[in-house]
Parts: C-alpha cells; structure tokens; sequence
C-alpha cells in the first residue's frame, strides 16, 4: 500500500525526524486558509502517491493565501503519473541549505533491509546513483542484531552542516519507521538541512507490506487503497488474486510461483498476459467464479489452466472449472497443463467432460495457448 507525502510524514514526526508544519487542502479556499495560517508563505504540493511532481508542475512557492488558492486551483484536477490530483498539502516553506537523501528499503540484494544515504539529494535515486555512485552509502542492516550504530558512523561520508552522531539518529529512527509499519520502502528526498542548520524531512515516501496490512490497521487506514477495476474488486471479495494486464493469454494458475512461471513462459514464447488469477492456498475450490473472472476480460483470446498440486488438489480445482463450464461456455480456446496430486482424476475429467487432452508439458501447453491466441 502506498502512503502519500501527507499521510507518510506524521509517521516521522512520530519517530522523531523533523518535518514542515501544515496541513491538507482539498480545495482552494482550503489552501488559501492554510496558508493563511502558516503567514502567507507557503508551499503548496499535490497529493499523489508518485514521483516527479515538481517536473511535473504540481509543487508552487507561494507568498500570500491568495497566491496559495491560484496555485491550489491549478494544480487540483492535474493529472500526474496516470493519477488526478485531489488534494494539496500546504506545508510552510523552509529556506533550504542544501538536499540530502535517506532511505530504508527492502534489498533483494542482501534479502534484507538496507539503508542508503547520499548526501546529494533532491533527484530521483536513479538519477542520484547514475551521477554520484561515489556519494551514494549503501548499508545493509543485519535484522536480528539491529542497527549497528558504531558501524554506520564509520561507514557515513562526512556531511557539512550535520553531525554525524545526528544523522545516525535520523537513519535509525528511519529504520524503526520501517520496521513499525511494516514498510518496504521509507524514502526522505530531499532531506534538507535548513538555513538555520535544522535536519528536516520535506518529502516522505513510504510503500507498506500489504502482508501488514491486516497487524497495522491504525497505519493503514491513512494509506491510499488500490485502484481496483470492476473485476479486480469482485475477485479480491472472494479472496482470488487477480490482476489486469493488457495483453491476450488468461492465466489461471494455483500458486504464485506457478503464475509468474506461466508468465515467463508466455512471454518466452512472444505472447503477452492478459490477466493472471491465482487460485492457491485457501480458494483452491473456487474454481467457479475463477473460470468466471479471468474470461470476463474483453482482451482474452486464449487461456491457460495450468495447475500443479502438492496440498492444494488438481483434481479438486479442476472440477471446479468443470462444474462452472456449461454456464460460463468459454468462447476461447483453453488450454490445460495439470500435475501433481490428483492428476490422474482431474486429466480424465478433462478428457472426459470436454473432450479436450492436457498437455503433458507445460511448456506445449502454453507455446500452443500463445499461437492461438494470435
Ligand atoms: P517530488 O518532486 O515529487 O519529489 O516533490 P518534493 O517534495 O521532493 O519537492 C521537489 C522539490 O521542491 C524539492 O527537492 C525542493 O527543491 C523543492 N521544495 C519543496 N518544498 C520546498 C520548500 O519548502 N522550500 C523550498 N525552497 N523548496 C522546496
Ligand atoms: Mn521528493
């Protein structure tokens, strides 16, 4: 779950880190107020859970609650990274000395969390690491020892107008900010050291483990909840998961690992994913409105029912699909691939109810779903 700037930061602050006053807008006068309320100057920034919005022109310096309700009116209703801006935050201005970065995230890398710190910062971390990999402090964090603080302080470049024991306090209320709230990602960028020599945070992203979701029910109600479409609301109900993709091969698989195999595969033989709907774990029975949701997709052209049974039966999930059939009459062709525990029964019921042979390997099954599909 993503946590836009206004919702991340009072999760700092609780932490200890420094960041702006002020407050929410949803509408000019809103921010006109706001702004008021800060002295006039201020900063006004859209809301959205993305990057980029000072390129993107939704970031304004502003001088007056007159100019705050302009640059409110303007920028409410923009559209930026695909998402329409409905709200600003007005936070008031800070006199910036100079942009640092700070992170906490999950690294694939040392399958753990990792902190990185650059004291140049202000741009996007791609940018920062193509143009200053020098600069850029990776620091992978041992989980069960926690931070180790003597060895960040030695690891940390020395930066002007920070202490250092001060910027090991930041990244380690930094890390208990991730760990509080199940986070995947913390990002601070830019951190900024003011004119007056204070640490603040003017920018806050935090992504949450949506495994978290349901221990951290306080944090989460402050998250921006996924866009679902039509389908998506209606499988996540019943506890199906199922994603839209643009292309013209439906994947109907058990497993996460077997669905994004299913999707490697489609794509190793030039094909494209039109959806994908992973019936493992608890809703192996559900294969009824499984059947249901991933043909409700207009971009469908073929499907694959691949299936691979350890706990979860083949034999149980397949009829399922059977079951559903008659009354979903599949205008695709469908192609099977079923091993493991129930196979003998679930490719007999295939065979016999459809009149359709399952492929003995995967891989046929979906090369030929893929043909079909052009
Ligand atoms: P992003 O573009 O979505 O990452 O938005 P940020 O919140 O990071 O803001 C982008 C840039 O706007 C920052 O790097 C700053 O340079 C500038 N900015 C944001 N807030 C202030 C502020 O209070 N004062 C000043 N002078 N600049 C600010
Ligand atoms: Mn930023």
């Amino acid at each position: 779950m993503n946590f836009e700037e206004h919702a991340a930061k009072p999760l700092l602050r609780a932490a200890g880190i420094g960041i702006p006053r002020g407050s929410l807008a949803r509408s000019p006068d809103e921010a006109a107020e706001a702004a008021r309320a800060l002295g006039g100057a201020a900063v006004v920034k859209a809301q959205v859970a993305a990057g980029k919005r000072g390129k993107a022109g939704g970031i304004a310096l502003v001088f007056s609650p007159e100019e705050a309700r302009g640059a409110a009116a303007r920028i409410i209703g923009m559209e930026i990274g695909g998402q329409r801006v409905e709200k600003v935050l007005v936070d008031e201005q800070v006199a910036i000395k100079h942009e640092h970065y700070a992170a906490v995230l999950n690294d694939p890398t040392s399958k753990g969390p990792l902190a990185m710190f650059s004291a140049e910062g202000g741009m996007d971390i791609e940018e920062i690491a193509a143009k200053h990999p020098e600069a850029l402090l990776r620091f992978p964090i041992d989980i069960r020892a926690g931070l180790h603080r003597g060895a960040l302080a030695t690891a940390l470049p020395p930066v002007e107008g920070i202490e250092r024991s001060d910027l090991v306090d930041l990244i380690e209320r930094l890390y208990s900010v991730y760990r509080d709230h199940d986070a995947e990602l913390v990002e601070i960028n830019p951190l900024v050291v003011t004119k007056a020599g204070d640490l603040v945070a003017l920018d806050c992203k935090l992504v949450m483990d949506d495994s978290g979701l349901k221990r951290r029910e306080a944090t989460a109600a402050s998250g921006t909840p996924d866009r679902l479409t039509a389908i998506e609301t209606r499988a996540r109900a019943l506890g199906l998961k199922y994603i839209e993709l643009d292309g013209s091969v439906g994947v109907l698989a058990n497993g996460a690992g077997l669905t994004m195999t299913t999707m490697d595969v489609i794509a190793h033989h030039g094909g494209r994913p039109a959806n994908f709907l992973e019936i493992g774990g608890e809703s192996y029975t559900l294969g009824k409105p499984a059947l249901e949701i991933v043909l409700s997709n207009p971009g469908v052209k073929s499907l694959v029912v691949n299936f691979c049974g350890a706990f979860a039966r083949t034999d149980v999930m397949t009829g399922g699909i059977l079951d559903a059939w008659d009354a979903v009459k599949p205008a695709v062709p469908v192609f099977f691939s079923i091993h493991g525990t129930g196979e003998d029964e679930a490719i007999a019921m295939v065979r016999e109810r459809l009149g359709i042979e399952p492929y003995e390997r995967m891989d046929d099954a979906i090369r030929a779903a893929v043909e079909a599909a052009r």
